[in-house]
């Protein structure tokens, strides 16, 4: 199967693509209208949804997976969302490239990949949800990023209403992010399984992110701390109190440009807690330069 040669165009300002024709049974659509159409052709079947904001890399590729394990027909959406950068050169700098995106795609046999041509597109039927979330929004990226997480419920109930799932596939790299989604569908979007994935990482440990295309070799370097630091602190989780941990960890940070946050909480309200027995999982967040990176990992 071979792509057609086509020009990228991509306006980030205005956000406009223009897409590629492709000559392979994977259905690139740009509007709601069109989906639907695709939609309607596959009415009998469940529909497994993989969101993302393209630069596509293994670890979009492993929920792609996931899904064509889990559903008939995979959907894939890609979209910058302006709505959930609360930093105005992130969203400006942040890698695209539709053309790789959908060479990926072709190779995964995606069904349709739905790349909205406006921001307008999507969030024109807006109708603002409000969800209960117990604070779980308010801590780590919550507080660090403030409005990130308001544009992505908006740009997740958007994309549930107008794709209708049964599931939908997000990483636990994203893990405040994915639990959420997962309040989003409990509340709102009943039908709507949300499945979470593990991360996929590097041979070095470095979590997969469309972020390190913008690190240079020095800063892969010291990108692959955030890991180390992070098995370091599980390795000695039932020798330390939590608070004692998270001051230390945190100290080890200091090489980075920002050390954000290392904090442990429990796995499903993101509280913290004390006692060793209950789920566990430990946050880090750092910038490196301009480039801001977090991880997690499953401490008991
Ligand atoms: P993004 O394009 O960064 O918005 O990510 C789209 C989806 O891919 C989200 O559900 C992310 O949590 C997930 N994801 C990003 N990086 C990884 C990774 N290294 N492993 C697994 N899932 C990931």
């Amino acid at each position: 199967m071979k792509l057609q040669k086509y020009k990228k165009k991509i306006d980030k300002t205005k956000n406009t693509v223009a897409l590629p024709r492709i000559r392979y049974k994977m259905k690139v659509v740009e509007t709601i209208s069109n989906l639907n159409t695709e939609l309607l052709k596959h009415s009998n079947k469940s529909i497994g949804f993989v969101p993302t904001m393209g630069s596509l890399h293994d670890g979009h590729l492993s929920l792609i997976n996931y899904a064509q394990l889990k559903s008939e027909i995979v959907i894939v959406s890609i979209f910058v969302n302006p709505t959930q950068f609360n930093d105005p050169n992130d969203f400006k700098n942040y890698p695209s490239n539709h053309k790789n995106d959908l060479d990926k795609l072709s190779n995964e046999k995606v069904d349709i990949v739905f790349i909205p041509k406006s921001v307008n597109e999507i969030y024109a039927s807006e109708k603002p949800l409000k969800i209960r979330l117990d604070g779980i929004d308010k801590v780590m990226e919550g507080k660090h990023r403030k409005g990130h997480f308001d544009g992505v419920i908006r740009v997740v109930s958007l994309l549930f209403s107008i794709v209708r799932p049964q599931f939908a596939f997000f990483g636990e790299k994203d893990y405040q992010q994915l639990l959420i989604i997962k309040s989003i569908a409990k509340e709102h979007f009943k039908s709507i399984e949300v499945i979470g994935c593990p991360t996929k990482r590097d041979k070095n440990g470095l979590a997969l992110s469309s972020r390190n295309l913008l690190l240079n070799e020095d800063d892969q370097k010291k990108a692959i701390n955030l890991i180390k630091i992070l098995k370091h602190c599980k390795s000695l989780f039932n020798n330390y109190d939590n608070t004692k941990l998270e001051k230390d960890f945190f100290e080890k940070l200091k090489d980075f440009s920002i050390p954000e946050y290392f904090e442990i909480r429990e796995i499903s309200c993101l509280k913290r807690v004390e006692d060793k027995t209950t789920k566990q999982r430990a946050f880090i967040a750092a910038k490196i330069g301009n480039i801001r990176l977090i991880d997690n990992i499953e401490l008991n």
